[in-house]
């Protein structure tokens, strides 16, 4: 980003999930960009947002969390559900469930084909998932042997195995997750470290 500067040629507004992309990406291209958010950022000790493993606990923290809740529910018997939305660096990555998913092979090519959105077929878009992949980090943990012993009983009961839904041919069958997670630590990721944080600092 360009720091201490009266002028920018674009102004992204929120340090997301994807206001981190665009703000990094059209930085690294060479514009001016100012990125302005609304929540503060999250320290590198803080290790409820950052160990996988305890990745409900930033939902339950009213620094982070801004608490927008539904109005009541007709048809859940008047409940108020709670809308979970982080405010922070980071966005919502900071207390997603981290799970990555690219998206449907045929939804792309949908918008592609019968749409009219030209450039947007899944083969078009695979080498941005991988440098985004490439980019963020991304891992499934080690087999074990629970997990091993559910995809055998999906299987016995008819859904197919699905190593990859990434990036087979289909998203359909039992799958290992994939995670924005770091394999060593195991460490949560988010775009705003990956595409902001990480190339400030090593300029
Ligand atoms: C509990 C939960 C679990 C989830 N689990 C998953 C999952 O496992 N996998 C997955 O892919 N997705 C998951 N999601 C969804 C995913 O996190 C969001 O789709 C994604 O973060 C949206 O990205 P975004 O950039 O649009 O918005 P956000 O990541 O929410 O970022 C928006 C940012 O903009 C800032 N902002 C807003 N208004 C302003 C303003 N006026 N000025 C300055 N800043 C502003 C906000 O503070 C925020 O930091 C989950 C979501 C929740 C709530």
């Amino acid at each position: 980003m360009a720091e201490n500067q009266s002028e920018y040629d674009y102004v992204v507004i929120g340090a997301g999930a994807a206001g981190s992309i665009v703000a990094g990406e059209t930085s690294a291209a060479g514009y001016r960009v100012l990125l302005l958010e609304a929540g503060l950022g999250v320290s590198p000790d803080n290790l409820d947002v950052w160990d996988p493993s305890r990745w409900y606990e930033p939902l339950k923290d009213t620094t982070f969390e801004i608490g927008f809740e539904s109005t009541e529910q007709a048809n859940l018997h008047n409940r108020i559900l709670q809308l979970l939305q982080s405010r922070a660096l980071g966005g919502c990555q900071i207390h997603n469930a981290m799970v990555y998913v690219r998206g449907g092979r045929s939804t792309y090519d949908h918008w592609a084909n019968e749409l009219g959105c030209t450039g947007w077929s899944y083969q078009e878009l695979v080498p941005l998932f991988q440098q985004i992949e490439s980019t963020v980090g991304i891992s499934s943990p080690p087999a074990s042997a629970f997990g091993d012993a559910l995809i055998a009983a999906f299987g016995r009961a008819g859904l197919p195995f699905n190593p990859n839904y990434n990036d087979g041919p289909t998203e359909y069958g039992s799958v290992p997750f994939q995670y924005t997670v770091d394999a060593e630590g195991p460490r949560r990721t988010t775009s705003y470290q990956k595409y902001v944080a990480a190339r400030r600092y090593r300029r």
